[in-house]
């Protein structure tokens, strides 16, 4: 009976912490009663909880606030930079790693190209941009308190990733590999979920509610938040929108189905037309950054991104007609070349998505450019470090 009772009481405790913490993180600088009249919670309460985050520095005291007469309080602060989270971005010819603050804010980036790796190889490269990551961290409090990495396949709940086609990747228990090596948690996510909670969170989609990302890059994800939530389905599968068939007898794509959408609206989709249009063979001569180049004077090239831009419309249109989001955002490759995009995707919604659809929807480019997914992840493990959650309000 005692210890449940302590225990009780210990839950409690914890959960009145909680509530505290996360008034000040979202209400930086605040003072003392004013999280208690915010909260509910009486004043010696709020107080004990404040030392006790003083004392685990995840919190600071600064001079005294604003105040309309009277004794001026003293007001408690975010400490944003009591640890540092890594966010990886690891995508099918390249790495992105950035440090974070817990507030999101980038503090040292790496980046790295590469051309169809084998997984070991892939790995040596992670592992390199890790430990630059770590050894270049500001010192702080809890140091580097978490990584997080976005793969574009995908990722059961024990952090393995099941099946990456576009890397060739199959069964990688890729948590337990970095989890082993760094002893810091590691948390694996889908790219595409990752790129639609840093949009959510950092980026174009603060104000949505029921937002899609697509991250159109060498292949095609989708990350869906729902009612301000992210949704991942029943085993965190969700979202492979890049394979849903637009032709039934089309070509056959990695994942072993045909006319995937990815084949005709991805990065891929766009060089392998490119290659076809200039007779060459895909190399490394032709890139999304080259193709750009050469798109203002080359009506080919141009007539290329329409294509691109009319068949990612085309999917687009598709996930409307399923989520009703309240915003679409494009993001990952693919946003670099939004001056090309953007009509031709517009102009298809605009023809066929039914109108009552076309009410109150945004569809626009990320804010985050190539940032959303490392900046989602990076975000992942820090809420997992501080136990909060995304409250939308
Ligand atoms: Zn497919």
């Amino acid at each position: 009976m005692t210890i449940q009772h302590t225990w009780n009481q210990h839950v409690v405790k914890k959960g009145n912490k909680s509530i505290v913490f996360q008034y000040i993180i979202n209400h930086t600088p605040i003072s003392r009663a004013d999280i208690a009249k915010a909260t509910g919670l009486n004043k010696s309460t709020v107080s004990s909880l404040v030392s006790e985050l003083l004392d685990e520095n995840l919190i600071y005291e600064s001079g005294p606030g604003e105040s309309s007469g009277g004794r001026r309080p003293v007001m408690l602060l975010f400490n944003e930079l009591s640890g540092f989270s890594i966010g990886i971005d690891l995508g099918v010819n390249y790495l992105l790693g950035i440090l974070t603050d817990l507030s999101g804010n980038i503090v040292n980036e790496e980046k790295v190209h590469f051309t169809e790796l084998p997984y070991e190889q892939i790995q040596e490269e992670l592992f390199t941009m890790i430990t630059t990551l770590i050894k270049n961290a500001p010192s702080s409090t809890y140091g580097v308190i978490g990584i997080g990495i976005g793969v574009p396949g995908a990722v059961n709940k024990e952090g393995e990733v099941l099946h990456a086609p576009n890397l060739m990747w199959e069964n990688v228990k890729l948590k337990s590999i970095v989890e082993e090596k760094y002893s810091i948690p590691v948390i694996i996510a889908n790219e595409a979920n990752a790129g639609a909670y840093g949009e959510k969170k950092f980026g174009a989609g603060k104000d949505a509610n029921n937002l899609v990302y697509v991250s159109a890059g060498t292949g095609i994800g989708a990350g869906l938040i729902l009612n301000g939530q992210l949704y991942q389905g029943n085993n965190g599968f969700s979202g492979e929108m890049g394979h849903m068939t637009i032709e039934v007898d089309g070509p056959q794509c990695t994942c072993g189905s045909n006319g995937c959408w990815e084949l005709y609206a991805s990065e891929k989709a766009l060089l392998i037309k490119a290659a076809l249009v200039q007779k060459t063979a895909v190399s490394s001569e032709i890139s999304l950054e080259a193709l750009l180049k050469l798109a203002p004077e080359d009506p080919h090239i141009l007539n290329l991104f329409k294509e691109i831009g009319t068949y990612l419309g085309v999917g687009i249109n598709n996930i409307i007609q399923t989520f009703n989001p309240d915003h679409v955002i494009i993001g990952n490759r693919l946003e670099a070349a939004k001056h090309y995009l953007n009509n031709p995707i517009v102009t298809y919604i605009k023809e066929h998505t039914q109108p009552f659809h076309q009410n109150e929807l945004e569809v626009s480019f990320s804010q985050l450019s190539t940032h959303s997914t490392a900046l989602g992840v990076a975000a992942f493990t820090v809420e997992s470090f501080l136990q909060i959650e995304l409250v939308t309000t």
